[in-house]
């Protein structure tokens, strides 16, 4: 297959597209490098069929190009990270809603198949667990740049569906559950890698809130596979489908004390007001676990890697690339 990832270069396109080419496709990624890195995909850039384009979603004469030219497309390009969306929040909408909107434009336009990365935000406040696919959403104020994100991405999810169901259009929609491995930085407020190179360099840990609230993290490979699996069978067109480990659960105080363990790292944990941490009236979700068992029906899906593997995959990743910081320091 000729396979388009939009936001290819960033965290999770960057496995992705890895994952494709062992599979024998040919992979264009679409990256306006705005959180995607180069660096992500430095080691595919020799590959013979591997090709980056650097460019926007929000450019309709690019996405209809290449869009023509692919049988399957995987986007992904959206406005990443709670900080990020809380910071930039026209730019994160625009993004989310007007990108989403070019791509399936042009699926449709070239009657290709579509994979739409959407997201647990979903859900917004509901505390219940694990979550199914149907579950309502309990949102805040749509004024509070949370809760006007997961709208947004709400409004990608109803594209998609209604593609499928006015024009036959063949999409697939993946909700992601926190997602972490190798490649993932702290620039944009995921707790995983912030707490490791925080604890790595002997930096206080900032938990937000009381630390009491609970998430579930899933290996990056593993959401890679599901994805494509996904997209390699028939009876997932027109469904949405979580993605995440719901076996599981974790508050962030004990995430932040496993992780100082792990790393026999000297931190204290220091509690961070969340109105300090994000914005004034931020309101965070207090528990987040998914229910995976329509993926396991249609996909086989389960996740091959416990959340100590992943810990010691990301903290020997962040070994490496501050040793030579820690090095300068110590001579
Ligand atoms: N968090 C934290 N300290 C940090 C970054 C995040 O306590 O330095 C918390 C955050 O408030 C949330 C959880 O960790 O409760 C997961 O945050 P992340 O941004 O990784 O994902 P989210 O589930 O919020 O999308």
């Amino acid at each position: 297959m000729k396979v388009l990832i939009t936001g290819g270069a960033g965290f999770i396109g960057s496995h992705l597209s890895e994952a494709l080419l062992a599979r024998g496709h040919e992979v264009t990624v679409l990256d306006n490098l705005s959180t995607g890195r180069l660096e992500n995909i430095a080691a595919l850039e020799s590959h013979p069929k591997f090709h980056l384009v650097i460019g926007d979603i929000l450019n309709e004469f690019l996405v209809d190009k290449l869009v023509e030219r692919a049988d399957w497309v995987f986007h992904l390009a959206a406005a990443v990270g709670v900080d990020l969306i809380v910071k930039d929040p026209l730019r994160s909408l625009m993004t989310n809603i007007k990108g989403s909107e070019i791509v399936l434009e042009n699926v449709y336009r070239y009657h290709r198949k579509v994979l739409i990365t959407s997201t647990s935000e979903i859900y917004g406040k509901n505390k219940n667990g694990p979550l199914k696919e149907e579950d309502d959403r309990i949102l805040g104020s749509p004024l509070k740049s949370r809760w006007s994100y997961s709208t947004s991405k709400a409004v990608d999810e109803i594209l998609a569906y209604v593609y499928w169901r006015e024009k036959k259009v063949p999409t697939v929609i993946v909700r992601l559950f926190n997602t972490v491995g190798p490649r993932q930085t702290g620039h944009y407020g995921m707790v995983i890698p912030r707490f490791v190179e925080q604890a790595l360099q002997g930096k206080d840990i900032t938990v937000y809130g009381a630390g009491t609230q609970t998430r579930c993290f899933v290996y990056v490979k593993d959401v890679a596979e599901a994805m494509i699996r996904l997209m390699e069978n028939q009876d997932a067109v027109g469904q949405v489908f979580n993605i995440g480990n719901g076996e599981e659960e974790i508050s962030i105080k004990d995430l932040a004390e496993r992780i100082i363990g792990m790393t026999a790292s000297p931190s204290r944990i220091v509690y961070v007001p969340y109105d300090e941490a994000y914005e004034e009236g931020f309101e965070d979700m207090q528990r987040r676990v998914p229910d995976t068992s329509k993926a396991a029906r249609y996909i086989g899906f389960k996740p091959t890697v416990n959340l100590d593997g992943i810990l010691e995959m990301v903290i020997s990743e962040f070994r490496k690339s501050l040793a030579p910081a820690q090095e300068s320091v110590s001579l």
